[in-house]
């Protein structure tokens, strides 16, 4: 997969017992012979939520569809306004131009990288429905704040978790503060399958159960299409892996924290700034730092052999797929995506892992200036 000293991600079964647990989980659902919307998803539904301490799940496609469909459910689509952060994966607000709504990108704040609740309150205009915050890189946003500010202009709230599985706000978990979460199990994830998947997670019952139609086009029964849904399911494979990985996720979460701190300690003496934990309840998905000299610091690790990646690389209001419609301007998002660099962490990175990426930082010499 790669040859480097330390990849940055590696996705190959963990070990032969690993390999075996997965196989048996895939023998099991063709032996079976039921293959979608089965006894798996049911499974995994009951099992996610628990574990996420919220009360529904409903596994989808993919983590676009369910940021996607509670946008839908909520009735949010065209001539509405969704206020989004422009520092996030594409898909989030390309899930909001899937409903027909128009994405408003409001600038982060410097520290956090979330979402800063002073611009969202500042972008509210009378077509303005929902905001949609990210937990991005596995650290809550600001969430007592924009609940705040949801509720004072009753406007619909979303978040996307697709990078939070089990993160906490406040000790509250990520996707109970307004209508649902969004998640996603693509194999990155902290929470992965062998492929797509995502889930909704939502408080509100009739809300889940309208998000279970629409994802099966829309069928309250077998051939009545009540609404015009979509084809956006979990299949039995997928739903069987991840019932195998999750009794897991609290462990390699912890497991995250755990390098995560050792990399700070270990960076301490760096030229490189690494962004504050806000809350305990991070959950380490990414662990990025700042560095004026990204480009030149990424290829020092390079050459040492360290695996890195920019999380992102060009802030969304600048890409070409929103720019011309949805022109934001955001510096503060500008300067992050031009400074910001994700070291490898992953619960499989050793202690010995940290210290060769954090000894390669260290040795980086910032050019002195004249
Ligand atoms: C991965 C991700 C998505 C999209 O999830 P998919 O399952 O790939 O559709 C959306 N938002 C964020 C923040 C993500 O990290």
């Amino acid at each position: 997969m790669s040859d480097r000293l330390v990849p940055f991600l590696d996705l190959r079964p963990v070990d032969a017992a690993d390999l075996e647990a997965t196989q048996n989980a895939i023998r099991r659902v063709l032996e079976r012979g039921w293959l979608v919307l089965g006894p798996e998803l049911e499974a995994f539904e009951l099992e996610f939520a628990e574990a996420s301490g919220v009360k529904h799940a409903v596994g989808v496609g993919n983590g676009t569809d369910a940021i996607f469909l509670l946008l839908k459910v909520l009735g949010i689509g065209r001539g509405d306004e969704v206020i989004t952060t422009p520092l996030s994966a594409a898909f989030t607000a390309l899930a909001i131009v899937m409903t027909g709504a128009r994405p408003v990108f409001v600038d982060v704040d410097p520290e956090r990288l979330t979402i800063d609740p002073a611009a969202v309150s500042a972008a509210i205009g009378p077509a303005t429905a929902a905001i949609l915050p990210v937990h991005l890189y596995g650290q809550p946003a600001d969430m007592p704040s924009l609940v705040a500010i949801a509720e004072r202009h009753h406007l619909a709230l979303v978040e996307d978790c697709c990078q939070a599985h089990l993160a906490t706000c406040g000790g509250q978990p990520v996707g109970t503060f307004g209508a649902g979460g969004a998640f996603s199990f693509y194999p990155t994830k902290n929470l992965g399958a062998a492929g797509d998947a995502g889930a909704v997670c939502s408080g509100d019952a009739d809300l889940t159960e309208r998000v279970r139609r629409l994802r099966h086009g829309g069928q309250a029964a077998r051939f009545e299409h009540r609404l015009a849904g979509v084809n956006s399911r979990l299949d039995e494979l997928q739903a069987a892996i991840l019932r195998l990985r999750l009794p897991s996720l609290c462990d390699s979460t912890n497991r995250r924290r755990a390098l995560a701190a050792r990399y700070r300690s270990a960076l301490e003496a760096a030229s490189v700034a690494i962004p504050p934990e806000r809350d305990p309840g991070h959950v380490y998905h990414l662990f990025p730092v700042r560095s004026t000299e990204r480009d030149r610091l990424r290829a020092h690790l390079y050459a040492a052999g360290i695996e890195t990646l920019i999380h992102y690389p060009t802030s969304l209001s600048k890409q070409k797929a929103f720019a011309d419609h949805y022109p934001a301007a955001c510096p503060i998002t500008d300067t992050v995506c031009a400074e910001v660099l994700s070291l490898p962490l992953n619960p499989r990175l050793t202690e010995a892992d940290v210290t060769t990426v954090a000894k390669a930082v260290r040795s980086f010499p910032p050019r002195l200036s004249a």
